[in-house]
């Protein structure tokens, strides 16, 4: 059976990867904490995603910008004016029976719709199944939004019918939602003051993306890295949005993390890029281990106000294909805003010659194609993939029985523990084997030693957690330096010396 969102939330809660914030107080909507699994799973993604940028392009270079700027900043960006979403304050009985009404209307399109995908797999017009071009995705998606909206409308408040309507892309701003009168933009920066006096000049925002803290450095970036474009920034930072809609889990959270980075091109190279950086990320999501059936590219129709071209890298979450990164063509928006509104030119002088003219290119603006992608949602897709249940089948004959095993199939890379170390009693001896194996290792990989519980016990703890290797230490080990190193997925055991062992988990910690 495939796990639910509600399974995976309780595992990790339960497993240490994700609790509540404030949790003792009822928690806090949207907003969340990584427990001592959690965050080493985290960071190892960040640092992943760190090394294929900067360690694996000499032109791509890191910053880490302050959460608070300039507020002219977000002016230019477009945020002020344009980042926000339509609310509903109240509603009186006319307008909550034109929202019922719309919602309906809603169900039943997707109803057909959904009626009409599966039509075509009995049809056998979708001819592989589990194949990207497979339907059952969207058809999850499909579902997913008939209860979302049935919900909704069961509930019935205000603030869930609008959840519905944005959900079900009844009413942009400007369109169907403006029917009614009570409907206000409600801007998604989270505000704040700076300094003793509160007032207008003092009013500063939370950053909603990482990105600007890029453009603003440009300059300061090309220069001191002696950087030539097409070259790249890459930034691993917190953002914030006051979502309105804000669930499941830690796909829509109030305070995230994004990592991003801007790629600065030639005007009339942005196409190629563009293509390059949607290939290049979707290979390293399908080397991390989401498969290539759970991941597809989903085109924009509408394009934000600063794009070009967007697409987003899609995976199957338990409640259908969702956002998990995005790829933007951004041209030269951010850049020239940024030097309408400083008044600071954010020119780059192109030395390399122009074939057709013979003459270097000379002075613009750079083109930009950016890549975003939420370090929490990245966790909250590696999070669902590695969940697993599966049927095992032990001992032989008459002894013979079956038994369902829960694991985290964890990419070592990613895995919060890389080995532990199980000393088979507590006694003779082992644990101080146990402990010298640990001190010789720990330097290189985070392990730990387990003396307490059966194996068995301990086994399923690891699996639980991901860990893809486990080392027992017995009697023999006293004898020949030997210890048996169990596999998590396998399960299989192999025995080998203790000095190989560094090798061995290197090699399949890394990426
Ligand atoms: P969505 O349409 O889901 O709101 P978006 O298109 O606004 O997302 P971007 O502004 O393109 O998102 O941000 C880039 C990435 O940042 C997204 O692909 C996502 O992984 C992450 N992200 C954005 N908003 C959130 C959020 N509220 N919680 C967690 N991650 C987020």
């Amino acid at each position: 059976a495939e796990n639910t969102l509600a399974d995976i939330v309780s595992h990790a809660k339960e497993y240490g990867f994700v609790f509540p914030s404030s949790e003792i107080y009822d928690g806090l909507a949207a907003v969340y904490d990584y427990g001592p699994n959690g965050v080493e799973l985290k960071n190892n993604l960040k640092q992943l995603w760190w090394k294929a940028m900067t360690q694996l392009n000499q032109n791509v270079v890191g910053i880490d910008a302050a959460i608070f700027m300039h507020p002219l900043t977000w002016k230019a960006s477009g945020h002020i004016d344009g980042f926000s979403d339509p609310m509903i304050d109240n509603l009186d009985s006319k307008k909550r029976y034109r929202a019922d009404v719309l919602i309906e209307e809603a169900v039943v399109q997707l109803e057909k719709r959904k009626v009409e995908l599966e039509n075509a797999r009995e049809n056998g017009a979708i001819p592989v199944k589990g194949m990207p071009w497979d339907n059952q995705g969207e058809i999850h998606d499909i579902e997913g939004k008939i209860k979302y909206a049935i919900d909704s409308l069961t509930i019935g408040t205000p603030f869930d019918l609008q959840n519905a309507m944005r959900e079900l892309e009844i009413g942009e701003p400007g369109t169907g939602s403006t029917r009614w009168t009570d409907v206000r933009q409600f801007n998604l920066m989270f505000s704040t003051q700076v300094g003793a006096v509160a007032g207008d000049s003092s009013q500063i925002y939370l950053r909603p993306e990482t990105a600007q803290g890029i453009f603003v450095n440009f300059l300061n970036v090309q220069k001191s890295a002696r950087q030539k474009v097409p070259f790249g920034i890459a930034q691993i930072g917190k953002a914030f949005r006051n979502e309105i809609v804000a669930r499941q889990f830690i796909f829509r959270m109030r305070e995230f993390e994004q990592m991003e980075m801007q790629f600065f091109v030639r005007p009339g190279t942005e196409g190629e890029w563009y293509k390059t950086w949607k290939e290049t990320r979707r290979r390293w999501h399908e080397a991390l281990g989401l498969p290539a059936a759970k991941l597809r590219f989903h085109d924009h129709d509408k394009l934000a106000h600063y794009a070009k071209a967007a697409v987003d890298i899609e995976y199957e979450f338990p409640f259908g294909f969702k956002e998990m990164e995005g790829i933007h063509s951004r041209g030269d928006f951010d850049l020239t805003q940024h030097q309408t509104l400083s008044r600071k030119k954010q020119n780059y002088f192109d030395n390399d010659v122009n074939p057709e003219t013979g003459k270097p290119y000379g002075n613009y603006v750079p083109y930009v194609v950016e890549t975003s992608v939420g370090a929490d949602r990245l966790f909250l897709a590696t999070l669902c993939q590695a969940f697993q249940e599966e049927t095992i089948v032990e001992g032989e004959g008459e002894e013979q029985k079956t038994k369902t095993r829960k694991l985290l199939r964890l990419h070592p890379a990613v895995a919060p523990v890389k080995a532990a170390i199980f000393p088979l009693v507590k006694k003779d001896g082992l644990p101080e084997k146990a402990h010298e194996i640990y001190n010789s290792l720990r330097h290189d990989f985070r392990l730990v030693v387990e003396e307490k519980d059966s194996i068995g016990t301990r086994y399923t703890r690891q699996d639980l957690i991901g860990t893809p290797f486990c080392i027992a230490v017995d009697h023999q080990t006293l004898e020949d330096e030997t210890v048996t190193v169990r596999h998590r997925d396998s399960r299989e055991q192999t025995r080998m010396p203790i000095a190989e062992l560094r090798a061995y988990i290197g090699e399949a910690v890394s990426f």
